[in-house]
């Protein structure tokens, strides 16, 4: 009895000791180049010392390397802050395994939540840090639920900032096209005119980390994008998330429901897929930034019969395209935000490589993955910058990002604070 006591007091020394020092030892990553988030020319010769799961220290490599500091070679490679991606839905899966009407009707909040989990642990392996996460798609307040067990480390991804249900306006949203006597789960919360204030407040309570709004639906006389609520709604709910700290983005993708969004004082439009050179000068003005969701239009497309380079490109494509062009022209804040879930989880780096197809360097690009992302989320002193004082999220691709955009898609490398996550832990 003695012995068996002694002996499972060992092992459970020795397996705290195991933990502690390889969360406690010291990293010096040494990669062939550092994109830092921010600047437009790699930085060469140097390293980022890791200590207590946030950078100590960018510099050179010699001067770093002191006792007790594990080395970590990663020559060959671009070592940059995680991605971010602001626009995901772990609780969707591809439109053409099962549709959307099917996710939201016929599947459990189980195998919703389940599916989530494996979503998020390929979408960390991609390189992904960070996702703002657009709605639970009717499965209530999941994605708090999805939060909470990463935040406890139940299961590995990345750092993930909810919006709840989000609100739409009564008669606009989906699953649609039942008996009147059939009721069925909308896919977000419905509220109109004052309750808009209590129904943000709910979502708040819920553990909402932000608010999203539906500004249009497809609900015009010939089943066309139309704008739902007017600015005054908008403006109420921006305000009564505001004085909780909290900001609102908002679904737009008309011209009208756009400024309607924007003079209602929402931080980010998704989508805006017909935006006009009036809007976008509009957004710039007010500083709203623009997340065009590129790859969930060309996913769709595609869907629906669309063969990229073969057939010509299709109208939500050629929109998509125009707007793009549009809001380089006018300056505005581009942020990084896919849609992902809409197609395939992990695959959120395609975003990237049309952002740069339909226009932009690669170095804006990155930036926007990066540094303007983490801005976007109020997160600008801990995240999306390699700077002494960071939190160490950090990934190393093969090749230079800078040159070729699909050097994201070979993500050799990630480190989540004091864990190697993908590539060879220290011993
Ligand atoms: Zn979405």
């Amino acid at each position: 009895m003695m012995r068996i006591c002694i002996s499972i007091i060992l092992i459970l020394i020795s397996g705290y000791t195991a933990t502690a020092q390889s969360n406690s030892r010291d990293m010096l990553l040494v990669p062939d180049a550092i994109f830092d988030g921010v600047s437009k020319k790699l930085i060469r010769n140097s390293a980022v010392l890791v200590s207590d799961g946030k950078i100590a220290a960018v510099g050179a490599p010699e001067s770093l390397l002191t006792d007790g500091v594990i080395r970590i070679d990663l020559s060959g490679k671009t070592l940059m802050p995680g991605l971010i991606d602001l626009h995901s839905h772990v609780l969707l899966h591809p439109y053409d395994e099962t549709s959307w009407n099917d996710q939201v009707l016929k599947e459990s909040w189980a195998e919703r939540a389940l599916r989530a989990g494996k979503h998020l642990k390929r979408t960390l392996e991609a390189g992904y840090t960070t996702l703002r996460d657009l709605g639970s798609e009717g499965a209530g307040y999941v994605d708090v639920g999805v939060r909470q067990a990463l935040e406890k480390g139940v299961i590995p991804g990345p750092r993930l900032i909810v919006a709840g249900k989000a609100i739409v306006a009564t008669g606009s949203y989906g699953p649609k096209g039942f008996a009147e006597n059939v009721s069925v789960p909308l896919g977000a919360e419905p509220a109109d005119g004052v309750d808009l204030i209590r129904v943000t407040r709910d979502q708040i309570g819920h553990g909402a980390d932000f608010i999203k709004v539906y500004a249009d639906y497809r609900w015009g006389p010939n089943g066309e994008a139309m704008p739902t609520f007017s600015i005054e709604e908008i403006r109420s709910i921006v305000e009564t998330a505001r004085s909780s700290g909290r900001y609102t983005v908002a679904h737009a993708t008309t011209p009208e429901s756009m400024r309607r969004a924007i003079l209602g004082g929402v931080e980010t439009i998704e989508h805006g897929s017909t935006g006009t050179r009036e809007i976008f000068a509009l957004m710039k003005e007010k500083g709203v930034a623009w997340c065009p969701t590129l790859a969930a239009g060309e996913a769709i497309s595609q869907y629906q019969g669309w063969q990229k380079d073969v057939g010509p490109d299709p109208q939500r494509v050629r929109d998509q395209k125009q707007a793009f062009a549009a809001a380089l022209d006018a300056g505005v804040i581009m942020c990084a935000g896919s849609d992902v879930g809409v197609f395939d989880h992990g695959d959120n780096a395609w975003e990237l490589e049309l952002m740069v197809e339909y226009g932009m360097s690669n170095h804006a690009v990155l930036k926007s993955a990066t540094s303007i992302n983490a801005e976007l989320l109020h997160m600008q002193d801990r995240i999306g910058q390699i700077k002494a004082g960071y939190l160490a999220e950090l990934i190393a691709v093969d090749g230079d990002p800078l040159e070729d955009i699909s050097a994201l898609r070979h993500v050799s490398f990630v480190l989540q604070g004091s864990n190697v996550v993908v590539g060879d832990a220290p011993e």
